[in-house]
């Protein structure tokens, strides 16, 4: 399985709009983040002669800057999409799934919890309550209540709940890997799923205490109790500098940055 870091950035992304700070105004690559979104990848088909969909392409959110880093990354493919919850920075480039629903003449199947489901339906009522007038198209998409752990294709997926200050938020767990952005909580029931998790992709904001994110300390915190063997923390804003950052951070903890690959077994 390949998990590729699509965006690392926080809602505003990096560089921020006027913003003449070293790290927006940094020359590193790692250092402009688009905002935040992870693709999952599997060449694990699903057994042969199934009724099981082929699902080979995860997508997790459709980010503000999702049509941007399908061209950058060459996405070609999205097999279904998981939502963690309704922030505008994970959900406003949900209209450009319509290029991938031509591409692959089908609707997108979609998952998400009960609450993000009802936002999306309201966010976007022009999707779920189609205007008479069709123009330019619109995304086809088939919603899901997620309930529990569920299985696309091969691939076992653990929804695991989070707070994002007092928003309940949607991590996931698939084998060794998990990916929790936005958060600043895990609840105690949370931690059991969590057991084994070796690889994470984790919300970091900043140094400063936030009320609704994970700081780098308490991040580490995080990855400390879970035995993660590799970290990248994820969400980040203009304060972290990549290089520097990542000079002070423990070993097998890094910032995640756009198009970072991880390959986990
Ligand atoms: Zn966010
Ligand atoms: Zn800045
Ligand atoms: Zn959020």
């Amino acid at each position: 399985m390949k998990v590729t870091v699509l965006g690392s950035g926080t809602s505003q992304g990096v560089p921020a709009i006027g913003c003449d700070c070293a790290v927006c105004r940094s020359t590193d690559p790692r250092d402009r983040r688009t905002r935040p979104s992870i693709l999952i990848e599997t060449a694990n088909n699903g057994s042969e002669g199934s009724y099981t969909r082929d699902v080979r392409s995860i997508l997790v959110d459709t980010s503000t800057d999702l049509r941007e880093q399908a061209l950058t990354r060459d996405i070609r493919r999205v097999d279904a999409i998981l939502f963690t919850h309704t922030h505008a920075d994970h959900v406003f480039g949900l209209d450009d799934v319509r290029r991938f629903n031509q591409m692959q003449k089908s609707p997108i199947p979609c998952y998400a919890d009960r609450a993000t489901a009802a936002t999306l339906r309201q966010i976007f009522s022009y999707i779920f309550q189609p205007p008479e007038q069709r123009g330019g198209g619109l995304p086809q998409i088939s919603l899901f209540h997620i309930g529990g752990p569920f299985t696309l294709g091969s691939v076992d997926i653990v929804p695991v709940r989070v707070w994002h200050g007092r928003m309940p938020v949607l991590g996931f767990r698939i084998g060794s890997f998990a990916y929790l952005t936005d958060c600043n909580r895990i609840p105690d029931e949370s931690w059991p799923l969590l057991d084994g998790v070796r690889t994470i992709v984790l919300d970091a904001l900043r140094h400063r205490p936030h009320v609704t994110h994970f700081s780098v300390s308490e991040a580490l915190d995080v990855v400390a109790r879970l035995g993660a063997t590799r970290a990248y923390f994820t969400h980040i804003c203009h304060d972290l500098p990549h290089a520097e950052t990542c000079a002070q951070l423990p070993a097998g903890v890094e910032l995640a940055y756009d198009g970072l690959v991880l390959e986990i077994e």
